[in-house]
């Protein structure tokens, strides 16, 4: 270990940017924390400052170096892990961007896709080269939507002014100064949410870029997601300490919650949920409505691939019972308000308010509450919520079965509602495995630092992470199996009162 003590970790997330110094232990030291804003200029339409982004990354950079009372000398290496797909793009003379960055969750480019699935192949165009579905999740169609929209963008792109990213690169950019020789690189995990990087060869697919529209000139460079790309500038709060590992969130939280083994998995319950399954170095095609990924790439090994169950609503269901309906004040009383009942009563409530991602991928979907009656309280629709989440879990969970061939023996989670005791064992008995929360629940900073430690030989690898993992707290299926397919069959059932909801009228 060099004589520099601390890694730190810099987490670009959807609703704010976070610091994190921790030690070698893979312990917390310091937290820096600042929320951007969010922008909504229209219904669907979900948008980020990147310069407030980039201030505030300065700014929590500052604030976790000043609590853990460090300065860049004591740091050996910073990681980043980000939001995934969400776009920026800017202009490399200026450093400015040239429109607001779009956010992954933002629904404006369903046109853009309808179209290039129109070209033949529906939304499976792209599917066998990217492992991607056309959806407006991800960050091709947005560069196009930029280029389409914003004056002089598209002649200013072909002139070769313009540069891309997903807000890893973006913050990397200016990190390693920006205007002044910023570095312009991404790592294999978020190239691989754009439905442009050739999920074999590890390259931009110049067929698919040609047919978005999307100038290669746009593109950073591929890396893998544990080398060093570059320093901080000159003047910066971390000068000259070199930043060495990429990761979108979710695979960091994968990388943090040491899930090295084919078969591992971890699943992420913020927002909405997010399960990665460790399906080795060769990409699994889904045959049932996954994600094939990138999960990591440590410098010159063998890339690591995975499969993901992405669920749009899952936590923002709590949120929307708080701030729409007011049924509870914070989200940790929806636990409360559940357990004042014994079961949900016989309410269901599908919350496919954008329609249905895994492993439906139904945009034609809306949300629904079915099985009422005149029995049914606040107390089983708080239930009927969280339950929700659970049985979202399990369908992506079924799905991850059948597409890798091996049953999962148990589920490692984290993210804001593994707080909830009442879901976690409800997880348990509707998966009927057990559920295990580790000690550092912050698994998706912890993963974007291993990977940077891991590259500058702070750490020697993934058993430094598999030595630092422990466990917290497990919950074991205690459901009977009758009742639990019943319940399950239930659910399969209210999902199906969903579909086909949007009409031409209807948005
Ligand atoms: P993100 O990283 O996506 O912003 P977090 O991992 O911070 O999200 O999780 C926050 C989400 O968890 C919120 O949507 C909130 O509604 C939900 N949440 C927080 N605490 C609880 C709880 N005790 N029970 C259920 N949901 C909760």
């Amino acid at each position: 270990m060099p004589d520099t003590q601390y890694v730190v970790a810099i987490d670009q997330g959807t609703t704010s940017s976070r610091a994190i110094v921790f030690d070698h232990g893979g312990q917390i030291v310091a937290v820096g924390q600042k929320e951007h804003q969010q922008i909504f200029p229209r219904a669907g339409w979900v948008e980020h400052d990147p310069a407030e982004i980039w201030t505030n990354v300065r700014d929590v950079v500052g604030q976790a170096l000043g609590r853990a009372s460090i300065t860049a000398k004591d740091v050996a290496a910073v990681g980043i892990t980000n939001q995934r797909e969400t776009a920026v793009v800017w202009d490399r003379k200026t450093g400015k961007p040239v429109y607001n960055a779009i956010v992954w969750q933002d629904t404006r480019t369903q046109k853009i896709a309808d179209e290039l699935g129109a070209l033949g192949g529906g939304a499976d165009r792209y599917k066998s080269k990217v492992g991607l579905p056309l959806a407006t999740y991800f960050s091709g169609p947005k560069i196009r939507w930029i280029l389409d929209n914003v004056d002089g963008a598209r002649e200013a792109a072909e002139r070769g002014d313009l540069a891309f990213g997903n807000t890893d690169s973006w913050v990397l950019w200016n990190m390693t100064g920006g205007v002044d020789g910023g570095v312009h690189v991404t790592d294999v995990t978020n190239a691989s949410r754009t439905m442009l990087m050739n999920l074999d060869s590890l390259t931009w697919n110049e067929e698919i870029a040609g047919e978005m529209g999307i100038p290669l000139s746009m593109l950073p460079e591929i890396r893998s997601s544990s080398e060093i790309y570059g320093n901080d500038r000159e003047g910066g709060l971390l000068a000259g300490v070199p930043i060495s590992g990429i990761l979108g969130d979710q695979q960091a939280a994968t990388f943090g919650q040491a899930c090295f083994e084919v078969g591992h998995a971890k699943n992420t319950y913020g927002t909405g949920n997010f399960m990665l399954l460790n399906t080795g170095t060769s990409p699994v095609p889904s045959k049932n409505g996954l994600l094939t990924t990138l999960c990591y790439k440590i410098g010159d090994q063998a890339p690591v691939y995975a499969l993901e169950g992405s669920i749009a609503v899952t936590g923002s269901l709590i949120q929307w019972l708080r701030d729409n309906l007011g049924l509870i004040t914070s989200a940790p009383e929806v636990e409360e308000l559940a357990r004042s009942v014994d079961d949900n009563g016989g309410a269901y409530f599908v919350p496919a308010f954008s329609g249905l991602f895994a492993p439906y991928w139904r945009a034609d979907a809306r949300g629904a509450l079915v099985g009422l009656t005149r029995y049914v309280t606040k107390a089983h629709i708080a239930r009927a919520a969280l339950e929700a989440t659970a049985f979202q879990t399990r369908e992506v969970l079924d799905a991850m079965n059948a597409d890798s061939g091996v049953d999962l023996s148990e589920l490692k989670v984290d993210g804001g509602m593994v707080q909830d005791e009442l879901l976690m064992q409800f997880q348990a008995d509707i998966l009927g495995v057990p559920v295990i929360r580790p000690k550092v629940a912050e698994t998706t900073a912890l993963g974007a630092a291993y990977a940077a430690g891991i590259a500058v030989g702070y750490w020697s690898g993934e058993q430094d992470v598999i030595d630092n993992w422990a466990e917290d707290k497990r919950w074991e299926p205690s459901m009977e199996d009758a009742e639990r397919d019943r319940q399950y069959r239930l659910w399969k059932k209210a999902v199906t009162k969903t579909f086909d909801w949007v009409d031409d009228d209807v948005s």
